[in-house]
């Protein structure tokens, strides 16, 4: 039996608004409910009344409609099918569209899965770069069957459930009358192809386990948390595809001496107050070697000087950060009697009350006195 105009099953004209298309179902699918209409085909006129308006209050199924009449609403359309009956809409505007991708060929080369791997650097690796070896298990392309999975001088075939498409239609009764589903194809499991005689290698997958090793160079100025992308050296790809890529993230130890943020270097140096109050030359480490340092005379704690270009390389960009060096005071303890006596001249030099070593407060006073913070 021939279907029925969409347009005429609901008495509307090709152009009629959305509106006049809901008004016309509402009107009809009232007139031919099953439990209100007795009429033998009342049942029948009212499925075609809930079909028409599935399809034409759909801006989308519309279109298609309108473009290709009934065929658009058959699951089987376009793909050579021989189904009847209505239903399907998801799936077959999925394929119209280019949603879904369940219709995609199951046979169309993939690329395979990503993978990570952390790699720890010291401090000074990160800094400098290094070459480090590293192994780990992934999924490779059988080398027995160059990946096809069926024994050498065998090959796949096109499943003949499915005919290669990796999924199959299934029909399912619901209030709106018969609908048909796709559903992943039991006999190929959705590849779209079946071994006969499987590889011994590989048990019929196309893929093994091996353990795989790569060589790293670790770009000088890497930071902690920083990751880099080696390509192909993930896993196998699907149907001949290329391999996935490989992600390392690179983990940096801390540094006992020095902080680094970015391609500077904090250093912190511990000065006496004799040192900050002379002025004197010393020798600050930095990841470069030792550097001399001039301190002038005065400065006082929490000065920061900067050397040029000793810092880390610039990993986008050109030359080094520079290492900061921030003076921190150091109050002497524990000092003998000649030192103490020396302090106390000093104070009396400096117009200070002359206190007793004893005196709580007394080295604070001296610390305070160099500071500047005179109380
Ligand atoms: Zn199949
Ligand atoms: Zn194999």
């Amino acid at each position: 039996m021939a279907k029925k105009d969409y347009y005429e099953v609901l008495g509307v004209s090709k152009d009629a608004s959305d509106d006049e298309i809901k008004k016309a179902y509402r009107k009809l699918s009232k007139k031919y409910h099953p439990d209100i209409n007795k009429e033998a085909d009342a049942d029948e006129k009212f499925k075609e009344v809930a079909e028409a308006y599935e399809v034409l209050s759909d801006a989308q199924k519309r279109a298609a409609y309108d473009q290709y009449g009934h065929a658009s609403t058959d699951p089987n359309f376009g793909a050579g099918g021989g189904f009847g009956g209505f239903g399907g809409f998801e799936d077959i505007f999925e394929s119209f569209f280019g949603g879904g991708g369940r219709s995609s060929n199951p046979n169309a080369p993939r690329q395979g899965s990503d993978l990570q791997y952390s790699i720890n650097l010291t401090f000074e690796e990160a800094i400098f770069g290094v070459e480090k070896d590293i192994s780990y298990k992934r999924e490779e392309s059988c080398k027995t069957c160059s990946g096809s999975g069926a024994k050498p001088g065998t090959h796949p075939e096109t499943c003949s459930r499915c005919h290669g498409q990796g999924t199959i239609n299934v029909e399912r009764q619901t209030p709106l009358g018969r609908v048909m589903s796709r559903q992943v194809c039991p006999d190929c499991q959705g590849k779209g192809q079946t071994i006969k005689d499987k590889c011994t290698d590989c048990h019929g997958t196309g893929k093994i386990n091996e353990t795989h090793k790569v060589k790293v160079n670790v770009p000088a100025g890497v930071e902690d948390g920083q990751q880099m992308r080696l390509s192909g050296q993930g896993e196998a790809g699907i149907n001949g595809g290329p391999y996935g890529d490989l992600y390392v993230v690179f983990r940096v130890e801390e540094s006992k001496t020095f902080e680094r943020e970015g391609a500077d270097i904090f250093y912190e140096l511990p000065v006496n107050f004799v040192q900050v109050g002379l002025g004197t030359e010393v020798e600050v480490p930095t990841v470069h070697g030792e550097v001399k340092l001039k301190i002038p005379a005065g400065t006082q704690t929490g000065t920061t000087f900067r050397l040029r270009g000793k810092g880390a390389p610039r990993l986008r960009g050109t030359g080094n950060g520079d290492q900061h060096v921030i003076v921190k005071l150091v109050t002497p303890k524990n000092l003998n009697d000649a030192q103490k006596q020396a302090l106390k001249d000093f104070a009396e030099a400096s117009g200070e009350t002359v206190v007793s070593p004893q005196e709580e407060g007394f080295f604070d006073k001296v610390k305070d006195a160099f500071n500047g913070r005179k109380k």
